[in-house]
């Protein structure tokens, strides 16, 4: 029988959904099939409360690929961007603060607060990490080159590679720390300031169950200054309308090239005949046919759950196996009466402090003993929290004076102490304690709370798909990055069995709100076509 389709693609994440638009413009039949009633993933905007529309998982975005942009024509189709500034705000206990954002003069104001000498130094730091990012950045929408292979076309791409390298000159020592190490020592090396210091630490531990202390940090401290927002580099914004709004947009660029996408439609088991994929049966039992299958799903997802572990070879399958999805992160989606007044920036109403990432972490010590209790099982006593209010700048999102707070915190271990409680009981003292916090620096802040949701890693895990609640389908490590995502041989997007491709943040370059895997999978299954 012939099917109606080149390609399926299974689940309709942002990555997904950017391969299928892809794949749809260039020609292809291509049907996408998502679990939840959704599109988007982990990139999506839900009215949580009536009137309150909140971006369920991502918050942020700096990292979306300008060229997908561009080459999918998505403003067109209602994607927009607001820049933030100031784009960070850290509301210290001692009554102190520091704002810091794109607006260089305010930073440098705001920084010398605390030291003069870290003002000077920050424009410079900023500046070796741009030279970093101009070296790594375009590898990220190139499929890596596999050590491995002696074929021409490879060889010529890790030579290009090396060139490259050769080219950071006398900053490739510290892109080689930078790939691998921790954060605090370089923090600690160029700044002095604890304040600064924390600011900066806390994006290199999101996501990640670690803290900057430990190697590996650095990186995605890193991947957190690569991307632009309205083309000005390093800038993180809200898209407008949620970050669903992003994920709709890609999905009506899709729509418009004739891709199909079927919302509340899980696939149960990929087809696989004669070494090759033959398409997926779904889990009400309709089976769908095609010659490709494309998944944005988890490497463990994909080979653990979806398939029979006959059709796929045994060292591969004992290697998926012991993947890392560590992960300790726990999102709280918050509807809030009115924006919290802080008591070091007093004032009602909504002002520059509200604009960016509100940091509450006094300082690093802080970090480690959150993760001590959590390395044990335990919910941190005192999590770190990044929250952010993007009603602050978007009407679109809550009633009137009203807002939605996104708090990303850390840690809440995915596997919890025997001794610990119940999930949902965790999940309640957690969120208070979250709650308690926050009222610690605004006074307002508890009574202002008209709701919220509790989205545990167990919890990311059974709505997303995010094997062990993990956000970027799988650590962030040097281990698990470039060719040896999410396994070494197999970084190219192609899998054990013929026809089947993975497409999310799996594969390289891995978790956030990039699109480039998605983008790099589809060049890979047309280029096999
Ligand atoms: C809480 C949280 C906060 C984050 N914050 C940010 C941020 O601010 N900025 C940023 O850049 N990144 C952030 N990230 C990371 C980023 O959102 C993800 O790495 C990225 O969105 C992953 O996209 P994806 O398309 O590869 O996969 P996913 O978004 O995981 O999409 C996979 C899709 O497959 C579907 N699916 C699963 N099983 C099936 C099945 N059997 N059949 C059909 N469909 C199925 C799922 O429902 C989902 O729609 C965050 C992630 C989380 C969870």
């Amino acid at each position: 029988m012939k099917s109606r389709y080149d390609a399926i693609v299974i689940g309709a994440g942002h990555n997904g959904l950017v391969a299928a638009a892809y794949l749809a413009r260039a020609g292809r039949k291509v049907l996408v099939l998502e679990r939840r009633p959704l599109v988007g993933g982990c990139v999506v905007t839900e009215e949580t409360w009536p009137g309150f529309r909140v971006s369920t998982a991502s918050y942020v975005n700096s990292l979306f690929r300008p060229e997908i942009i561009r080459d999918l024509d998505l403003a067109r189709h209602g994607f927009a961007m607001i820049p933030r500034s100031p784009s960070s705000f850290t509301p210290l206990p001692d009554g102190r603060s520091l704002l810091m954002g794109p607006d260089k003069a305010l930073t440098h104001r705001e920084v010398a607060k605390f030291s003069t000498r870290d003002a000077d130094s920050l424009p410079r730091f900023e500046a070796m990490l741009e030279r970093i990012a101009a070296f790594i950045e375009p590898t990220l929408v190139e499929t890596p080159p596999d050590p491995w292979s002696w074929s021409p076309r490879n060889l010529t791409r890790l030579a290009k590679l090396a060139w490259q390298f050769r080219g950071l000159g006398a900053d490739a020592r510290a892109a080689v720390e930078i790939l691998t190490g921790a954060a605090n020592p370089i923090l600690d090396r160029w700044f002095e300031s604890e304040a600064l210091k924390t600011t900066l630490s806390t994006d290199a531990i999101i996501g990640a169950f670690a803290t900057p202390s430990m190697p590996g940090t650095a990186y995605v401290l890193f991947h957190h200054v690569m991307g632009e927002c309205d083309g000005v580099r390093g800038v993180w914004g809200y898209v407008r309308g949620g970050m669903g709004a992003l994920s709709e947009a890609i999905a009506a660029a899709a729509r418009e090239r004739g891709a199909e996408i079927e919302v509340n439609a899980a696939v149960a088991r990929i087809l696989v005949e004669g070494g090759r994929a033959a398409g997926v049966v779904l889990a009400n039992g309709d089976e769908v046919r095609a010659p490709r299958v494309v998944s944005n799903l988890d490497a463990q997802q994909t080979f653990l759950r979806l398939m029979d572990a006959a059709d796929l070879p045994p060292a591969f399958l004992e290697s998926v196996t012991h993947l890392d999805y560590a992960s300790a992160s726990c999102k709280i989606n918050l509807a809030l009466s009115e924006a919290p007044a802080f008591t070091c920036l007093p004032g009602r109403g909504v002002g520059p402090q509200h604009h960016g990432t509100i940091h509450i972490c006094p300082d690093r010590t802080y970090i480690e003993r959150a993760y001590d209790c959590a390395k044990y099982g335990f919910i941190s006593e005192h999590p770190v929290i990044e929250a952010t209010m993007p009603s602050a700048l978007d009407d679109t999102l809550a009633p009137r004076g009203q807002h939605v707070m996104s708090m990303f915190t850390q840690y809440f271990p995915y596997q919890l102490a025997a001794a610990a409680g119940t999930l949902e009981d965790n999940k309640r003292r957690y969120a208070e304690r979250c709650i308690d916090i926050m009222t610690d620096y605004a006074p307002n802040f508890r009574r202002s709370v008209l709701g919220y949701q509790v989205l545990s890693p167990a919890d990311l895990e059974s709505t997303f798909g995010l094997t062990g609640g993990n956000i970027m389908q799988g650590t962030m490590s040097l281990s698990s990055l470039s060719f040896m995502r999410p396994l070494p041989g197999y970084a190219d997007y192609r899998t054990p069995v013929a026809g089947l491709y993975l497409c999310g943040a799996a594969t390289h370059p891995g978790g956030g709100v990039m699109g480039a895997c998605g983008y790099n999978a589809a060049r890979e299954i047309l280029a096999d076509a």
